[in-house]
């Protein structure tokens, strides 16, 4: 697993290998228009990922939460 190029300000952008939205892999990216964005050749979505961030507890746990 190459951690390095997962992300981070000023990183290069790793390639992504399938659309989020339609799940193919038809996929450029769009410098031009919408730098860093990804054009899906199938379902001719423009998006972006993003990182946040490195978070090392769950975020969808609350303490207070009923078990
Ligand atoms: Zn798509």
């Amino acid at each position: 697993m190459n951690t390095a190029a997962a992300g981070g300000a000023g990183v290069a952008r790793t390639a992504v290998n399938h659309c989020p939205y339609c799940g193919e892999d038809q996929l450029r990216p769009s410098d031009a228009e919408y730098p860093g964005a990804w054009y899906c050749r199938s379902c001719l979505r423009l998006f972006s990922v993003t990182h946040h961030g490195v978070r090392r507890s769950d975020p969808t746990r609350t303490p207070q939460e009923p078990r």
